[in-house]
Parts: C-alpha cells; sequence; structure tokens
C-alpha cells in the first residue's frame, strides 16, 4: 500500500514591508467585523509563507485577509501556481467520451447553432433528465447567450487559454488577458489574440466586447468593485459580464471551515456571499444580475478539502477518498440541488443596460433568467457606491487566476 506523504506548509513569515490593510470590508466599505479564522496558510500550493488572518465582514457578509499581500508584492503567492504548467496535450478516448462529446454537440446545435461532430440527434433531451450534466454543461459553456456575427468575448485571467476552444465552439470570436507573462505565452500558442494586463486597470479599449467573463478572478483581485467597474467599461451596451467565484455559504466550508479548499490563503483576498456579490454587482451599474446554480461536483473540493485537513497535498489526486468524505460529497450535491445558495460555486451573470430599452443590436440577447434567482436595481438606489478610498491600489497591479 502506498504511504501518503505529509506536506507542510513553506517556513517563515510573509516579510512585514510587503503586507498591507484593507482597513474596511474591500467588497461594501464596512468597518464592523468578526474574526473568522487566524493561522490560516498555504496548504494548497505550498509556496507563500506565513499566516493569515480571515475576517467576516457584519454588514455584507464577505470574508477577507487583513493584513493580506501588498500588490507590489502578490507575485511572491503565485510561485508554482498551475497555470504555469503545459497544456495536456491529446483527449481522453472511448465510447463513453464519445457519446458525451455527441450529446454535448447536440446541445451546442440547440443553444448556438453550432454544427460540429459527432453528435447524437436530440441528445439534448438527455441532459434535461440528468441535472448534474445540464448543469456541467451549461457552466462549462459559461453560460454564454447566442453571438452576433462580429461578437467578442473576453476571457480576464485566461490562464493557459482553457476556454478558448469552448467558447469558439459556441460560435463566439474569442480575446484573452493574463498578467503572468509564462501563461500568457501558453495561451497565445492556441493562435489566440492574448492581451498581457489584468484588474483593475487593464488599459483595453471602452465598449469592446460582447462577453466578459471572470472564472475564478475576482477573488484574487485587491479592490473587487473597481475591477467589475472596468468589466462594465469594457463591455458594450447590452453586453453581460459571467462570473464564477467560491461561495462562502457553501456546505463544504460549513463542513471543512479552515481546510476548505476555496479559502486559499493568501492568493483569495476576497471570499462572497450570494448577496454581497449581487449587490457588488448591482452598485457597479449591472441590471439585470442573475444568480445561476453551479454544476453539481462538490467531490473534487471536498477531497481537496480533506486532504488539507489531514496534512496532504490537496492536489494529489492518487490519494484515495474515504467514502465517508464521498457520502457527504454526494449530501452537498443534493442540498446544492434543492438550495443553490449552498453550492461550492457561485455563479452570476450581469448585463450592461442597454442605452435604448427598446434598442435591439446585432450582439448577444438578453439574459434568460430559465426561473433562477434575478435582482434589479431599485429606483433611486445609488448606482456606483465607491469603497473606502484605502484598499485603493497601485495602477500597475496585476492579478491572476
Ligand atoms: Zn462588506
Amino acid at each position: 500500500m502506498r504511504e501518503i506523504p505529509v506536506r507542510d506548509p513553506p517556513a517563515g513569515e510573509w516579510p512585514a514591508g510587503e503586507l498591507e490593510s484593507p482597513g474596511c470590508c474591500p467588497v461594501c466599505g464596512g468597518s464592523m467585523r468578526e474574526r473568522l479564522h487566524d493561522d490560516a496558510r498555504d496548504r494548497i500550493f505550498f509556496c507563500a509563507p506565513g499566516r493569515w488572518t480571515l475576517w467576516r465582514c457584519a454588514e455584507c457578509r464577505s470574508a477577507y485577509l487583513d493584513p493580506r499581500p501588498a500588490a507590489s508584492a502578490i507575485g511572491r503567492a503565485y510561485r508554482g501556481y498551475y497555470t504555469h504548467e503545459k497544456v495536456p496535450s491529446g483527449s481522453p478516448g472511448g465510447p463513453w467520451c464519445f457519446l458525451q462529446q455527441a450529446v454535448i454537440n447536440d446541445w451546442l446545435r440547440a443553444h448556438y447553432r453550432v454544427r460540429r461532430h459527432p453528435w447524437l440527434p436530440l441528445g439534448r433531451f438527455l441532459l434535461v433528465f440528468l441535472p448534474r450534466y445540464h448543469r456541467s454543461v451549461g457552466q462549462w459553456a459559461r453560460h454564454l447567450p447566442r453571438p452576433g456575427p462580429d461578437s467578442v468575448c473576453l476571457d480576464i485571467g485566461c490562464g493557459r487559454g482553457d476556454f478558448f476552444e469552448v467558447a469558439q465552439a459556441c460560435g463566439w470570436r474569442v480575446q484573452g488577458l493574463e498578467p503572468d507573462p509564462v501563461a500568457a505565452g501558453i495561451a497565445r500558442g492556441r493562435g489566440v489574440r492574448v492581451h498581457t494586463g489584468g484588474l483593475p486597470a487593464t488599459g483595453l479599449e471602452p465598449d469592446a466586447y460582447e462577453a466578459v467573463t471572470l472564472n475564478h478572478v475576482l477573488e484574487h483581485v485587491h479592490d473587487p468593485g473597481r475591477a467589475v467597474r472596468e468589466a462594465w467599461r469594457l463591455l458594450r451596451p447590452g453586453g453581460i459580464l459571467w462570473i464564477a467565484t467560491p461561495n462562502l455559504g457553501a456546505l463544504g466550508y460549513r463542513r471543512f471551515g479552515v481546510h476548505w479548499r476555496g479559502l486559499e490563503p493568501p492568493r483569495h483576498l476576497v471570499l462572497f456571499h450570494p448577496a454581497s456579490l449581487t449587490d457588488l454587482l448591482r452598485r457597479a451599474g449591472f441590471d439585470p444580475v442573475v444568480g445561476m446554480p453551479a454544476s453539481l461536483k462538490p467531490l473534487r473540493n471536498f477531497a481537496s478539502s480533506h486532504r488539507i485537513a489531514s496534512g496532504q497535498d490537496p492536489n494529489d489526486e492518487a490519494i484515495p477518498v474515504p467514502w465517508r468524505i464521498r457520502l457527504a460529497a454526494f449530501i452537498a450535491a443534493l442540498g446544492a440541488w434543492l438550495r443553490p445558495a449552498w453550492g461550492e460555486e457561485l455563479i452570476f451573470i450581469a448585463q450592461k443596460p442597454r442605452l435604448d430599452p427598446n434598442q435591439k443590436e446585432t450582439g448577444p440577447g438578453d439574459i434568460q433568467a430559465e426561473g433562477h434567482e434575478e435582482s434589479r436595481t431599485q429606483p433611486g438606489e445609488e448606482p456606483n457606491r465607491v469603497s473606502c478610498a484605502r484598499t485603493e491600489p497601485a495602477e500597475d497591479e496585476t492579478e491572476r487566476d
């Protein structure tokens, strides 16, 4: 039987001169807070020294690190990050993969009018009866609407460009934005235009994109308010912003606490609750803001969190997962199916309002709520509340996924 190695987080402390304090909640600017965890450490990529304190805002229920790595020094926390790995070549084969691809291609044909082979006629209806796979396919396509003839999607924090092929399969023209030059170089190898840079000051043209996606990026930024306002600036009127980020309301967090995979100190500077992310997007001017159910796959997070709690390497998927953890993940999937707010991730789509409500452009259509939570800006509500000035980062700040 294989001996399971134990890994310790890096020794030493984060240099005191490379720390900063946000001073107040980076999401809402609130100053009332409670201490959630002390002694949180990098037990995921084992590259960031230090012990971190996580606070929960009493006003919006987001959590944030204080102190946290300064924007100018955050690169220290990304040495050994997974986006530096080369893209795996080839794809798994076998009849099951062939069937899955055929079903997905029929779904693409129905949603995006894109013809790809192989495809299984009426395969889309199989997905309706399999909620786990139906949600996974929707999230895989990032719930993008059908593109117009010249619609461009910008994937911010694109890493190695893993999403490019999916966006193109859905009929979108796609570009990437990535602060890490190594990852950006790998992404360019896919033949896609990739800008080097990050949030909140991207330096890109305003009103240039029909869709902007932030897949597990927002939790890495020092000022999420400025980040979503920058996304708003980049979008054309009627364009959509798609966000995925860890959910502090997840059942996995309730079970594993400081060992939960989603915390990932000190790279995750902010963690959201469904309501706090909704409010952040509304204050930036997005309307409507729609929460989508995340895919029902908590097992990976549960297995990683269990390994963190056991002092093992959470990325070592060769370590067997105990049956009690598998059972807990199954129950969590059931819970998230009944109540999306308990899912491991938050998935949100937000639309930049059209200039004229009666105007129909050639870009993507309006968000289809599909029975999910929707919120609209209330009359008289302040559209652009700015978070506290002490959180303003330097102009050359770069962020990573
Ligand atoms: Zn707050």
